[in-house]
């Protein structure tokens, strides 16, 4: 079979080839829709699929919805079960990763939230590794800053608004670095990666940047600060970052769905530690790797079985 088979589309699961948008369609013209990204995990031992923290996923899109005034007609559990089902379907044998999307369907000219059909799909598909987490990648501070929350609210995860992670995420690899990492409005402080954020490692101390300084609020981030707690008795201190703190990190890494537990060798062509990963990176990545494959049963209510 062919990946994906299927996505759920105006209201049920019907063949992927048949979901389809006409071209007038209000989020395509304009970017008015919001999405999620949820990976689910192949345990090859036991044979099973598990979905992470997905009803937190659906959480973040429920209440994103209502900066974008999008009307989601399901609930948390009716959108999980939908996901779960078509993952079911698609029998991956692999890593896989579910795009849920919710959007201004209708064929109105105009950029505008209200007055417009609205409707929702989700689809999955095969997804390994979005950044090479083996090594620790060489990074640069972006060019392009990250839209302040009073232009386009980064915590919505709005599709368009991604346009901006697309200039950054560019410009890195044009100019021979693997990500980029993005500061607020004007260069103020340290905002998140392209699309993933960021923690820093000084003297002990586990550092983020905090909800206020225009990122999207992570379920990895959370996973993160929840890990370092029970496992390391860290405290993750929540405070905006300066660019030049990154300079002289002892570590940095970069999480998220996408980018899982990546860490960071040098920002800028300043070497970060020993240009490898840090030791503290390498504990939470391996216990990462763990917790989503179900491997730890402390977090088994994260890992939903498909
Ligand atoms: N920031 C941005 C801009 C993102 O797109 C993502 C990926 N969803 C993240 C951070 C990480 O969020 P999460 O851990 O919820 O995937």
């Amino acid at each position: 079979m062919n990946h994906p088979g299927f996505a759920f589309f105006e209201g049920k699961i019907i063949p992927i080839e048949q979901a389809r948008i006409d071209i007038r369609t209000n989020a395509l013209q304009y970017g008015t829709g919001i999405f999620e990204g949820i990976r689910c995990y192949w345990n090859e031992k036991n044979k099973t699929n598990y979905v992470f923290r997905i009803e937190d996923h659906y959480r973040r899109f429920i209440l994103n919805s209502r900066i974008m005034m999008l009307d989601i007609k399901y609930s948390i559990e009716e959108l999980c079960d939908i996901t779960v089902e078509l993952l079911r379907k698609e029998g991956y044998k692999e890593d896989s990763y579910v795009r849920p999307f919710a959007y201004n369907s209708g064929l109105n000219i105009g950029p505008k939230l209200v007055g417009n059909k609205q409707d929702l799909f989700i689809y999955t598909i095969p997804l390994g590794e979005y950044l090479d987490i083996s090594k620790a990648i060489n990074v640069c501070i972006s060019s392009w800053d990250r839209i302040p929350d009073n232009s386009i609210p980064p915590r919505a995860k709005i599709s368009g608004s991604y346009v901006n992670a697309a200039f950054q995420k560019t410009e890195a690899l044009l100019n021979g670095y693997d990500e980029a990492l993005v500061l607020t409005a004007n260069g103020k402080h340290v905002s998140e990666g392209s699309a993933m954020n960021v923690f820093m490692v000084k003297n002990g101390n586990l550092i983020t940047p905090p909800v206020t300084d225009d990122i999207l609020e992570g379920i990895t981030r959370d996973t993160v600060i929840k890990l370092a707690k029970d496992s390391e008795n860290i405290d993750v201190i929540e405070r905006s970052i300066d660019r030049t703190e990154l300079y002289i990190a002892d570590e940095l890494f970069f999480c998220g769905t996408g980018a899982q537990i990546s860490p960071i060798g040098n920002v800028d062509k300043r070497t970060i530690g020993n240009g490898e990963m840090g030791p503290l990176t390498k504990k939470l990545q391996q216990l990462y790797f763990r917790v989503v494959k179900n491997e730890i049963s402390k977090y088994s209510d994260w890992c939903r079985k498909v």
